[in-house]
This record gives C-alpha cells, sequence and structure tokens, in this order.
C-alpha cells in the first residue's frame, strides 16, 4: 500500500459514553448493544444531526451491535414526507444502513395502552385546566407548582373521560392527560407533565385514525424501551428530563429498561443550524431549498460537494464530551481537503478567461497531450489534454509588465511553462478601444512539451490553460457564508444575498462528459462538484472548497 497518511479516521475513539457500554457489557447487563437515531420529520439534517447519526451508528457497529432509525413522529401538524425520505437518504449517504425502519406512530396504540395503566395505577389523570393555567400551576424555578383542582378525580373517571378523549368527544385545547407525579419537585419536568393532547390534525402517517397524540417526553423513552434500545443518546438539553424519562419506563412497566445518556451538541461557528431558521430561509426563498450549496444541511454539503468521508473524520476527530461545542469550518475543510486531494482527479478550468494565440503554431492543427488525471495515482488512468494555436489562460496569470520579481505569471517578454504543455513566451498583446488587453500573442517552443528536455531553462512560473477551440463552457458557482456574522438582530435582515456568486468560464474538453457530483481539483483553482444542474457539454460547478485554508 502507498496510502501516504491515514488521514481519514475510521473509528470511534474512546469517550464517556464508550466507557459506559464497555461496562455494561462486562458487568452481563446487557449482551447486545442496541441504539437508535430519532429524528423528528419536521426538516432536512443538518451537520449537527450528523455527530448523533455518526455517535449511535459508530458505537453500535464498534460493539457488533445494531442501530434503528426511528422516527418521531408524535406531531402531526409539522411533519411531512418530504422530510422522510430525504432524512433516510442522508443517512445512508453518510455511510449508514439502519437496521430498522421504525415510526414512533407505529406504536401509539402501545402508548395508549400503557397511558391506562398509569391510570390504574393513579398516576395520570385528566385535565380540563386551560394551558395558561396548566403553566401558572407548574410554577417556575423558584417557586413551587400549585395542585390542579382535577388532580384528585376518581380513576374510573379519568379513565372514562380519556376514553373520551380518544374517541373525539372533546375539542382540542378542552382538555390533556397529566402524569401525576410532584408539584413541588425542583426539577421543573416533574411537575405533572402534561403527556397527552387532543389534536384533529391529519397525522402523515395514521392519517385520522388518533385524535390524541402523546407528548414528546411521554412518547420518546417508551419507543426506546418497545425497541429494547439499550443506550439512547442524546443531546444536553434533556438532561434535565432524564428523571423523567426513567419515571416513565418505571411506570408504564415496560420490560425494557434503556438508559438515557446526553452528550454535548455540535455546533458550526457564524452558521445557523436550527431547523426552524433553516427552514424559514427555505419558505422565504432565500435559498434555493434545503440543498442550497450554502445550508449546513447535509444535502446542501452533498450539493456543494463536501464528502461522507469527510463528514465522518470531522465528527469523529472533534471527540465527544457532555459540553456543547462550537468549531469552525475550517476543521471540517480540512478534513475535506485531505479527502478530496487524494480522490478527486485533476483538471483545467479557466474561470475568468483571456484568449491567448500561439502565432508560431499553425492554424489548422491541433494535438492532444496524454496526462494523467492524477499524478499520484496512476490507477486513475489519463486523459487528453488538447492544445493549439487558440487558449485562454485566467485573465490574473497576465500582466503586461512583471511587477516584481515574485510575478510567477506571464508578462511581455517572459516565457512560462504550460501544465500539461509547452513553454510559452509572450511577445505581444492586442489591446481593445478602451486600451484593455483583450488577446496575449505568444510564441511555443516545440521542445518543452511536459517532461521532455526543458530542464535547460526556467520558465517563471506554471499556469493552467484551456485549448479554445475543444474547450466547454461552464458555469461556476462561488459560496461565502449566507448569515453576516458582525450583524446581530433578524436572520432574514442578516442573509447575505451576495453570498453566491457566478461566473461563466470554461473547462478542459476531457470534462464535457461528468455526472452529479463528480469531484475535480481545478488546477490552482479550487476543489469544484458537478451541480445537478448541468445538462450534457454545460457543466455547472460549485465550488467546494478553496485549495488552501485561508485561517490563519
Ligand atoms: P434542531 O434543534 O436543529 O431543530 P432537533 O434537536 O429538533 O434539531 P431532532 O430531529 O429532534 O432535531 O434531532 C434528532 C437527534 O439529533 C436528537 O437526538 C438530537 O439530540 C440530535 N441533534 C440535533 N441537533 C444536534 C446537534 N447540533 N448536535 C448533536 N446532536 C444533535
Ligand atoms: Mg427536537
Amino acid at each position: 500500500m502507498n496510502e501516504t497518511k491515514e488521514v481519514i479516521l475510521v473509528e470511534i475513539q474512546s469517550n464517556f459514553i464508550k466507557t459506559i457500554i464497555e461496562q455494561d457489557l462486562a458487568s452481563g447487563k446487557h449482551k447486545e448493544i442496541i441504539t437508535r437515531f430519532p429524528p423528528e420529520p419536521n426538516g432536512f439534517l443538518h451537520i449537527g444531526h450528523a455527530r448523533a447519526v455518526v455517535i449511535n451508528f459508530e458505537l453500535a457497529k464498534h460493539f457488533g451491535g445494531y442501530t434503528n432509525l426511528r422516527y418521531d413522529d408524535t406531531n402531526p401538524t409539522k411533519e411531512d414526507d418530504v422530510y422522510v425520505k430525504a432524512i433516510l437518504e442522508d443517512i445512508r449517504w453518510l455511510g449508514y444502513e439502519p437496521k430498522n425502519i421504525f415510526f414512533a406512530s407505529d406504536y401509539f396504540a402501545e402508548m395508549f395502552k400503557r397511558a391506562l395503566i398509569l391510570i390504574d395505577k393513579g398516576l395520570a389523570y385528566v385535565d380540563h385546566s386551560s394551558a395558561e393555567d396548566i403553566a401558572r400551576q407548574r410554577g417556575n424555578l423558584t417557586t413551587a407548582g400549585v395542585e390542579s383542582p382535577y388532580r384528585h378525580r376518581a380513576i374510573e373517571d379519568n379513565k372514562a373521560l380519556f376514553l373520551d378523549m380518544k374517541a373525539g368527544k372533546f375539542k382540542e385545547g378542552e382538555c390533556v392527560l397529566r402524569a401525576k407525579i410532584d408539584m413541588k419537585s425542583p426539577n421543573m419536568n416533574m411537575r405533572d407533565p402534561v403527556i397527552y393532547r387532543i389534536s384533529y390534525a391529519e397525522h402523515h402517517n395514521t392519517g385520522k385514525t388518533w385524535c390524541i397524540y402523546p407528548m414528546y417526553d411521554y412518547a420518546h423513552p417508551l419507543e426506546d424501551a418497545i425497541e429494547g434500545i439499550t443506550h439512547s443518546l442524546c443531546s444536553l438539553e434533556f438532561e434535565d428530563h432524564r428523571p423523567l424519562y426513567d419515571w416513565f419506563v418505571r411506570e408504564t412497566e415496560m420490560p425494557d429498561i434503556p438508559r438515557q445518556i446526553e452528550f454535548g451538541r455540535l455546533g458550526i461557528e457564524n452558521t445557523v443550524m436550527s431547523k426552524r431558521l433553516l427552514r424559514t430561509l427555505v419558505e422565504e426563498g432565500k435559498v434555493i431549498g434545503w440543498d442550497d450549496p450554502r445550508m449546513p444541511t447535509l444535502s446542501g454539503l452533498r450539493r456543494r460537494g463536501y464528502t461522507p468521508a469527510s463528514i465522518r473524520h470531522f465528527i469523529l476527530s472533534a471527540g465527544l464530551s457532555k459540553i456543547n461545542s462550537n468549531i469552525g469550518i475550517d476543521m471540517l475543510e480540512a478534513a475535506l481537503r485531505d479527502d478530496l486531494s487524494a480522490s478527486a482527479r485533476r483538471a483545467m478550468a479557466v474561470i475568468d478567461p483571456l484568449k491567448v494565440t500561439v502565432t508560431n503554431y499553425p492554424e489548422d492543427k491541433i494535438e492532444y497531450i496524454e496526462a494523467p488525471w492524477h499524478i499520484e495515482k496512476p490507477e486513475m488512468g489519463t486523459k487528453k489534454v488538447a492544445f493549439s494555436r487558440h487558449l485562454y489562460i485566467e485573465t490574473e496569470d497576465f500582466v503586461i509588465e512583471k511587477p516584481n520579481k515574485k510575478f510567477k505569471r506571464l508578462s511581455v517578454g517572459d516565457e512560462v511553462r504550460l501544465f500539461n504543455a509547452y513553454f510559452i513566451k509572450c511577445h505581444d498583446v492586442v489591446k481593445d478601444e478602451n486600451g484593455h488587453v483583450k488577446e496575449v500573442l505568444v510564441t511555443y517552443d516545440p521542445e518543452t512539451l511536459s517532461g521532455s528536455g526543458f530542464s535547460a531553462r526556467k520558465p517563471n512560473g506554471t499556469i493552467h490553460f484551456v485549448e479554445a477551440s475543444k474547450a466547454v463552457p461552464a458555469t461556476f458557482h462561488f459560496f461565502g457564508p449566507m448569515i453576516k456574522e458582525e450583524e446581530t438582530g433578524d436572520l432574514m435582515m442578516r442573509f447575505n444575498p451576495a453570498s453566491w456568486t457566478s461566473q461563466a468560464g470554461y473547462v478542459e474538453a476531457a470534462l464535457e462528459e461528468v455526472s452529479d457530483g463528480d469531484k475535480f481539483q481545478l488546477i490552482r483553482n479550487g476543489y469544484f462538484s458537478i451541480d445537478p444542474s448541468s445538462t450534457p457539454g454545460k457543466p455547472v460547478l460549485n465550488e467546494i472548497v478553496p485549495l488552501k485554508s485561508s485561517y490563519k
């Protein structure tokens, strides 16, 4: 193997959750490790979710167990099948296959049955208080809660009323089912939380079957227990909910007892991450969709050209702790460059074209020079690079007069090497009526074809080019941060419409036929990915990341 360095982490490192699982296996508490990724299907997954996906799948895999995908679809008003499909696609793209795909709504009957157990044990009651009254009764962090006037209803009454709720005999908001726990608990979550509410909205999965829906805090532990999840991993904000989680599993008499463990959320600096905010950007038409290449969604990153390996590596190398972390995008970009440097084919493109005429090259001749797709990877094969009298170079690669010794590009009287081709020497320019250079006149030296005996002369740098008649017209997209950092205030006001710019140029002929998602290192220009809006013979390329970090 000729791998120079093992840049991509593929194994989960030691962390506090891994240690807990090791202990649970050693003590015989569990024989098999089962985890789950439980998204709410109310938006697309973002890079923060990727941490939860990678952690759940990698931990189970490490211990020979498995991971379920479970859609937490207990809120009929916000969910949509579009999200259900997109979430699965993103998980698969990241490189993971769930063992089972479940819906929380599959368990509605079981959850209902378990709520009856709570009522039978005197641990749940139907409350006719208004939402505002319930909020008031629950008090706050400094004031203990007070009991609802409905708290001491007879078990039989509660049962009959709950069945009436299910039968559609009440209006939305008329009553709820509450757990009867402890109105004086220092933990607000334990102050008789609502566990069922009435909603007549149509559910994406169960349609009109139900008009009562379990609240997240009640549903989630039961879903885990039903599936036999051994370790229920979630982000830090659920820490205070853990006593309630354990209470529901215990009091509903679930045979299998999952253990909830919280970890810190992953954030990326200067990015909006919450699904609610991302949805607003989509709905307001600020971005072209959830997969806009500027979005921190997995579908956006995919369209931009990020690789799943770089995202996995980024997550794994950032480690896991009980603290929320905000990480600079440069860490992810570094992982990306490592991956692309090894895997992306090299190609030439001229993004801002300037005409070059090779005056000593015959008009009717065109030649093809064989060049490797990747100099260190001969197994990637070769391509044919066209060369003729008519070429394009980057506008910025030419100045009439060399400004200083460090200028390693073309100027009048100077010689440069063209990548994969010959030395050219500039002897004149053609200007337009405004005095701008519109064409550069050069001669080439046939003795200097790449690799053949040009060592005697040292050119003034090496630049890239494309041959004009075979060049393929292409559009290049460039992206910056879509949210202005320095300003505060409303997200829509901070949105930067200039975060997406485009440029029309050319790619070399070998890129005439490409597929969506093909990635290239465009020599001296950066890493680019073929956008799905490309049409035959007219590629559209997204800049994934520049060649070098601009971070100091
Ligand atoms: P958001 O707050 O961004 O809208 P969410 O937490 O509501 O996301 P869910 O669909 O409920 O989204 O999340 C599914 C899983 O992903 C949960 O277990 C959640 O803890 C986890 N998760 C969501 N965001 C992050 C994050 N930034 N870092 C780590 N885990 C996350
Ligand atoms: Mg959530």
